[in-house]
């Protein structure tokens, strides 16, 4: 959550409106008892929560809004004053909620639960008729809050005081803004945002689901959604064995000497799961593939001249998260890192981090992702010991990483004390189509572990020389890339992941057979083509297979049929006109080498 500011203007204008709503549900519902509206946790808006006699409804909201409307143009003035205790309960006599506040107040905590400072005054504002306990600050008076600028956005359950012990009230949320532009422009967000939820996207495009009966943050990948995986693991393995990777595989549990070694049981205990007794041994499963990788790396003697050594895998790993964390596919509990670990000498290290710089760069350029924001984070100068790995190795890690982002034109924010103690990192972040930004692909320094497993080369000089390691990942994790992937998109993802390519969709039964002749001709060149060979009416199956985001539709009738050809429409509805099949096919194999277009 972030912090109260009471100083940011929209705080008045949103808290006031909150106020103002209170009054309008009172005046409807005379015996409504008011619990509170903590509005500064409430991104963009406000919200205030109601015992009332009955449920409230979106339905209810023009007159709820009418109210606030009159009340604004009455242009109240907002009214502070200090109260003592005995005054307040006096005035809430018939609201419970206020005097169970007023019992916290007097104990010494706020409306959050959170220690008030000794002595603190209890307050109260008052508008018109309305009097609420309020530490403020308001607008000086409702007129201020713009007619045109504020709506009621949903209404939905909330335990008093978030504790499922208590009753469950009804909270209202709303939104205000300066102008109706504003207004507009986070409502048309918000539309957007609910619309590409990949969440929603994930059930409507039959791509994944999240059961109870597996368990929360488990994620199910159904064939279309599977297939979407496998062209973006297809296309990760591709690049790395051109970009000079060795794949490993390693196993999703090891035993707690591994884990020892390694130290996540000592400072990353609280993210594993319990362990599974096997043979009187314990096992933890994995929530990292590094010490599996390290082990690679010693299970024999290394030379200098094998490196650099780049090990990488596809890895499912599991986490602890608090379920009330969990989010679709962007939190989960068991998830797929896209994992590399790189062994290098300290003369190749800057060059490794060069290439795997510009590896990370141009990976996320094939997503359409060619804006990225770099962030540096660096050691905390004045707590050196909280450090593993020495002065020189730091110096020279975070000298490397700035010197690389330098030496690519790229900018950076440099972050002090933002460093993991093993070691400084590069993070890349990347921003979707709504203006949202993302935690993607992370160059880490690890001067940690190649110190617990010993990992070792022997040198030109004949000595024992420890290696350099970086782990690295691209996609970050694969269910995270994914779900990012679909919001962006909105679902539509670009033709080369597109589950289905194109739906042939034949004008009538006769049609059929040529339809099934073009889909066999669009497979045999390598592309997924399906025909609608349902006996609904052709403008509905354009419709179904736009709302599936299939980027194009084949529409073959006699015409076609005669001319070899397909007429194509795009899931946007743009109508391409009659086009000869090897002209197609063409463009096709075009816009899915060029891993963009549509
Ligand atoms: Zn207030
Ligand atoms: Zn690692």
């Amino acid at each position: 959550m972030s912090p109260v500011n009471r100083e940011d203007p929209s705080f008045a204008l949103r808290h006031s409106t909150a106020h103002v709503l209170a009054q309008a549900v009172r005046e409807m519902f005379p015996g409504a008892k008011l619990a509170w509206g903590p509005h500064d946790r409430f991104e963009n808006g406000f919200y205030y929560d109601f015992d009332l006699p009955r449920a409230l409804t979106p339905d209810d909201f023009p007159e709820i809004e009418g109210r606030m409307l009159r009340l604004v143009r009455e242009d109240h003035p907002f009214r502070y004053r200090a109260v003592g205790v005995d005054e307040a309960r006096g005035l809430f006599s018939n609201q419970p909620y206020k005097l169970e506040t007023l019992d916290e107040l007097e104990r010494g905590r706020d409306e959050y639960g959170e220690d008030r400072p000794s002595g603190a005054v209890i307050s109260t504002y008052t508008q018109d008729t309305f009097e609420d306990l309020c530490l403020g600050p308001h607008l000086e008076r409702s007129g201020e809050i713009p007619a045109d600028g504020f709506k009621l956005l949903d209404v939905s359950g909330a335990y008093w005081r978030g504790d499922e012990k208590n009753k469950m009230l009804q909270r209202v949320h709303g939104t205000a803004w300066p102008s109706k532009e504003e207004l507009e422009r986070y409502l048309w967000r918000r539309e957007e945002e609910e619309k590409r939820d990949h969440r929603r996207l994930g059930t409507e495009l039959d791509l994944f689901s999240i059961r109870p009966e597996v368990g929360p943050g488990l994620a199910l990948f159904h064939p279309k959604g599977t297939l979407v995986r496998v062209l973006m693991e297809d296309y990760w393995r591709e690049r790395h064995r051109a970009g000079g990777y060795d794949f490993v595989a390693t196993p999703h549990v090891g035993r707690s000497i591994l884990w020892e070694t390694s130290g996540h049981l000592k400072w990353y205990r609280e993210g594993m799961y319990s362990p599974i007794s096997i043979e009187e041994d314990r096992y933890y499963l994995k929530p990292m593939n590094c010490p599996f990788h390290m082990l690679i790396f010693n299970g024999r003697p290394r030379s200098y001249r094998d490196l650099p050594l780049r090990f990488a895998e596809l890895g499912t790993v599991y986490r602890y998260e608090p379920s009330g964390t969990l989010r679709g596919l962007l939190r989960v509990r068991g998830f797929t890192q896209d994992d590399a670990h790189l062994f290098c000498r300290p003369d190749q290290m800057r060059v490794e981090i060069d290439r795997v710089l510009e590896f990370c760069l141009s990976f996320l350029a094939a997503f359409g992702f060619d804006e990225p924001e770099m962030e540096l984070s660096v050691r905390d100068p004045s707590t050196p010991d909280k450090y593993a790995g020495s002065e020189d190795d730091w110096e020279m890690a975070e000298t490397t990483l700035a010197a690389s982002l330098e030496g690519h034109g790229l900018t950076c924010e440099r972050v002090e004390g933002e460093a993991v103690f093993y070691g400084p990192k590069i993070d890349i972040g990347i921003t979707d189509a709504l203006g949202r930004r993302w935690q993607a692909s992370t160059i880490q320094f690890d001067f940690n572990l190649p110190e617990r497993f010993d990992l070792a080369y022997v040198g030109e000089d004949n000595r024992s020389h420890r290696p350099y390691m970086v782990h690295r990942a691209l996609y970050g994790s694969i269910e995270r890339f994914f779900a990012l992937l679909i919001e962006h998109h909105a679902g539509a993802l670009p033709v080369w992941l597109s589950p289905v390519q194109a739906t042939i969709i034949p004008v009538s039964e006769r049609n059929l057979g040529y339809a099934d002749k073009v889909a066999g001709e669009l497979a045999a060149a390598g592309f997924r083509a399906e025909v609608d060979r349902r006996s609904e009416r052709m403008n509905a199956k354009i419709r179904d297979a736009q709302l599936q985001k299939v980027p194009y539709m084949l529409v073959v009738g006699n015409r076609e049929e005669e001319a070899g050809g397909v007429s194509v429409r795009l899931r946007t509805n743009e109508d391409r006109g009659s086009t000869e099949l090897p002209a197609f096919v063409d463009h096709l194999r075009e816009v899915v080498e060029a891993k963009d277009g549509l």
